[in-house]
């Protein structure tokens, strides 16, 4: 038993499941796992590899340093990495054998520069904006930098390999947006091919796009919270889009209490209870991430009983009203969310509960959480990796 008395239990036979199962729905398309976020929270490596195991031929990452890590932990493979700043050290990228996503000017004078320092040849994926406006170029922009590039290319110090784009609305699949974007995009690479670019892959699609809208997919689908069994579409729920959530969060019940009626609990006396009854103190507040938004509404599961939390979030506990009667003792397991087929709440149940996305909620999941891994997918590469280390 850890000495932190919570944890997130990852299923990595789940995450290895869901990659398998959206390969098959994207049939004619290699598949990247996005990682980034130390994996939505579920912890990088271990889920890296486990979507590798469930047949997953590329990871993504958003950080640089993302990318770095897993590759400093032995992850094999194509990486894709996408945020950095002018000056990052794009010479140890190229070392470290990752895809770099240049999605603006300045990058790209980046990477040729890193690529001339390292003698190497850089594997690029220019970025095309085609309406989220965020990351990428615009068209405006398009043609000049791809001039620049295939001069670089022609030196043999970058190789454009993919050209690439992110949804705004993709879980909305009659969106004119979606379509707007679809055809910009196909312009996008029209005009790449054109210039003399030779793609590995067009690549669109995030979970959403993956799940519902097959003319997304070109070459590679990009899911990130399908991976992790979270349904990214509203109103469809894992089960119903073939997807098993990976992890499951529990704590220990610290303390167990009689209290009368009429007692005010926790900071602020949010919360009163109408009655006699038995307090639960459970060890986990907003430092591991609760949000403090689930005061008085963040549910539970307790002894097969659903409850909310009574009063205000704390920094690191909440307090649960268990009623009457209640038998519940010290060390007796307390369940914020999970898969759901026990009874147990969802994230989707937590990201309602708060006014968010499900997303969040596994995201934001503190760091002195324990990440507990069950399953077997992607142990063995993992242990590979450790082993080699240690030489
Ligand atoms: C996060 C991200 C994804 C994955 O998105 P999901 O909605 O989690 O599937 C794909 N592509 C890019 C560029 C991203 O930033």
């Amino acid at each position: 038993m850890s000495t932190f008395p919570a944890r997130a239990v990852v299923d990595l036979d789940a995450i290895a499941g869901n990659v398998a199962h959206l390969a098959t729905l994207a049939p004619r398309s290699e598949v990247m796992a996005v990682v980034k976020a130390d994996a939505y929270g579920h912890g990088l490596v271990p889920s890296a590899l486990a979507a590798q195991a469930g047949g997953a031929t590329w990871l993504g990452v958003a950080q640089l340093a993302e990318a770095l890590t897993l590759r400093a932990q032995g992850v094999t493979g194509r990486i894709l990495t996408w945020i950095y700043a002018p000056g990052a050290p794009l010479e140890g990228a190229l070392a470290a054998g990752l895809d770099l996503s240049v999605g603006a000017r300045w990058a790209l004078e980046e990477v040729v520069a890193a690529a001339r320092a390292s003698d190497r040849t850089a594997r690029v994926h220019l970025k095309v904006d085609t309406g989220l406006a965020r990351g990428g170029m615009f068209l405006t922009e398009w043609t000049q930098v791809l001039a620049e590039a295939m001069v670089a290319q022609a030196e043999g110090l970058i190789e454009v390999v993919g050209v690439w784009s992110h949804l705004a609305s993709a879980e909305d699949v009659t969106s004119p947006v979606t379509q707007a974007q679809l055809e910009v995009f196909t312009e996008a690479v029209a005009r790449a091919e054109a210039a003399g670019a030779r793609l590995e892959v067009r690549h669109l699609a995030n979970s959403a796009a993956t799940l519902v809208n097959p003319a997304m997919h070109f070459d590679l689908v990009r899911p990130g919270l399908a991976v992790f069994g979270l349904s990214p579409v509203p109103g469809r729920t894992p089960t119903d889009l073939g997807l098993t959530p990976a992890m499951r969060l529990e704590a220990e019940i610290m303390l167990v209490k009689d209290a009368p009626a009429g007692q005010g609990v926790s900071y602020g006396h949010t919360y009163t209870t109408t009655r006699d009854t038995v307090l639960a103190d459970i060890p986990l507040g907003y430092a591991d991430g609760i949000p403090r938004h689930a005061s008085g509404v963040g549910p539970f599961q307790v002894g097969g009983r659903r409850l909310t939390i009574a009063g205000r979030v704390c920094m690191d506990q909440v307090v649960l009203d268990l009623g009457r009667g209640a038998r519940e003792r010290a060390g007796d397991v307390a369940v914020l969310f999970g898969p759901g087929g026990d009874g147990e709440p969802t994230a989707q149940d937590w990201a309602d509960a708060v006014g968010t996305i499900s997303y969040e909620i596994v995201t934001r999941l503190g760091s002195r959480v324990p990440r507990v891994y069950v399953g077997t997918a992607g142990r063995a590469a993992q242990e590979l990796a450790e082993q080699e280390r240690a030489w």
